[in-house]
């Protein structure tokens, strides 16, 4: 069907139509939405430096919100807020505003829009229609305004960059630029949202000056759970009914320990992955493993039990042992500049391990599992006490002088410097919200390697202490699997462009969905350069 056999009338009855249906979809997917924002001041320099944040993290629920179809149309956008957001976790930034922009309009008709075709342009592999939309004089009710990329084989629109027209009297519409992505043959869901305001006017003396990053994931959990039970049980069934365990005999005291914990973690690390908040098992979790056996061979210890590595797929910068798996946020992945500083972030949490920290054994009750989604930053807590992260601080920098990372441990200690002063300003991205974070009021992790760090230098550009979010990780936003970014690295123009621990604007590489998944592509490991030492290695050797 080549775009060009048809008008741009006909092409915008086929928009109007599977925008109707993408909002149909809309109403049985329950993405989970997180949204990251920071308030900007220009610094002495004219560059915008982040101020104050704020964060939400919820589930999308547009289930009550409209009738089935709208093709009849009176409801035009404003009239109401689409549906409802749970809240894991909210701040007063009024959350429901940032999910709004998933939806151009719900109920988008041509009779209340002017359109423009501008040119055809390809969006990553996707060759796309460029259409400009204006909504017409004497609509009562804000309807979009600005322009949309629309695919040329089904017509669905896949951007859309503009905001809402009129501004309401007592409340804001912000400019945003909202990505879909063909997740599914014929689907293409919303997954990125960049914001941007500046010299907006609130009032007589505030004007709102800030970014915004809102990503949403975990569309495959609701599905999984309907059919999960029976299933499941029907495949394995001849195989499993037997026993693995090898011995006849009951587990001697020490080992029974051990299973008690072990069903502990397991039990929290597959709640955590259910609710959309940890990773499936991954790449990147290879990655990290590598880096943890590093520091274990190189100190020459033999762990008794394997040491797993998981991705947390939030912003906020934290990292906890849940048992014998390491957990590190999307984040703090970001942000980390080098392979010291991770070395520096994982040798922290294998300490814990290493010094014996227990996990919560009541955690091995199933029904302590038992509770909504929305609740797991209160039903789980991996914080620890200041003794055990003093402790696993010590134990931390014994294990980083016996290891590779000896000689680079000055960047471990700039990225400390450069976070340890963000952290007045940008407190709910330093916040954790399930295990300790990297910084705190107090001061920073492992703080006797700020000494070992030269000084902050902002104008230089080859010293990065820092990256901003985004950068490194990329999460599969059906199946939350996390996976290494293949963007590549650029030499910066200037300084400015150095955003440590900032937001940026999204441009993902479109592609149309394949059953086996093109995106297989191997790991562009540059984005974090990891190698693994070979068993026997020591760091004098090197
Ligand atoms: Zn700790």
């Amino acid at each position: 069907m080549p775009a060009t056999s048809l008008s741009l009338n006909d092409v915008l009855d086929r928009v109007v139509q599977r925008e109707h249906y993408f909002l149909a979809q809309m109403r049985h997917m329950h993405p989970l939405v997180e949204t990251y924002l920071q308030d900007l001041k220009n610094d002495s320099s004219g560059n915008p430096v982040p101020v104050k944040d704020n964060y939400f993290l919820g589930r999308l629920d547009m289930s009550k919100g409209l009738e089935d179809t709208s093709f009849t149309g009176q409801a035009g956008f404003g009239h109401n807020l689409l549906g409802k957001l749970t809240g894991l976790h909210s701040l007063h930034f009024l959350p429901a505003g940032f999910a709004q922009m998933v939806v151009i309009d719900t109920d988008f008709q041509k009779r209340y829009y002017n359109f423009n075709f501008v040119r055809r342009e390809f969006l990553g592999d996707v060759r796309c229609l460029v259409i400009d939309v204006q909504p017409k004089k004497g609509n009562k009710t804000p309807h979009f305004m600005g322009r949309i990329w629309v695919e040329d084989q089904d017509y669905n629109i896949v951007r859309f960059n503009g905001t809402y027209y009129p501004q309401p009297k007592i409340n804001f519409f912000f400019h945003f630029d909202s990505w879909r992505l063909n997740l599914r043959p014929g689907m293409w869901l919303p997954v990125y949202i960049y914001t941007e305001e500046s010299g907006l006017k609130t009032g007589l003396l505030q004007t709102l000056h800030f970014k915004a990053q809102t990503r949403l994931w975990g569309y495959e959990l609701k599905e999984l759970n309907k059919t999960d039970e029976f299933t499941q049980i029907l495949v394995d069934s001849p195989q499993s009914v037997k026993d693995q365990s090898d011995a006849a005999a009951d587990a001697a005291p020490v080992v029974a320990e051990r299973l008690w914990e072990k069903q502990a973690e397991e039990n929290a690390v597959e709640r955590l992955t259910k609710g959309g908040l940890l990773a499936p098992p991954g790449e990147v979790d290879k990655i990290l493993a590598t880096v943890v056996n590093n520091l274990l061979l190189t100190n020459n210890i033999d762990l008794q039990g394997e040491v797993h590595c998981r991705v947390l797929l939030t912003a906020p910068l934290e990292s906890f042992p849940i048992g014998h798996t390491i957990v590190v946020s999307r984040g703090l992945l970001d942000v980390l500049p080098d392979e010291a500083s991770l070395a520096m972030v994982l040798a922290h949490e294998l300490s814990h391990i290493l010094l014996g920290h227990r996990l919560d054994t009541m955690l091995a009750f199933d029904d302590k599992m038992f509770f909504p989604d929305e609740e797991s930053f209160q039903r789980f807590d991996f914080k620890r006490g200041s003794a055990d992260e003093e402790a696993a601080n010590n134990k931390a920098l014994e294990l980083l002088k016996n290891s590779p990372y000896k000689e680079k441990l000055g960047n471990a200690g700039l990225f400390l410097k450069a976070l340890g002063l963000k952290v007045p300003d940008l407190p709910n991205l330093i916040r954790p919200h399930l295990g300790n974070g990297v910084a705190e009021r107090k001061g920073v992790r492992m703080a006797s390697l700020l000494s070992e760090a030269p000084a902050l230098d902002e104008k230089r550009l080859d010293q990065i202490a820092a990256l901003p979010l985004g950068g490194r990780i990329k999460v599969d936003p059906w199946s939350d699997q996390a996976e290494l970014s293949k963007a590549k690295t650029v030499a910066l123009n200037s300084a400015s462009e150095k955003m440590e621990f900032g937001i940026t604007p999204f441009f993902p590489h479109l592609v149309r969905f394949s059953p086996g998944g093109t995106d297989k592509v191997a790991l562009n490991t540059s984005a974090l350069p990891v190698s693994p030492v070979a068993s026997g290695t020591t760091s004098e050797q090197k």
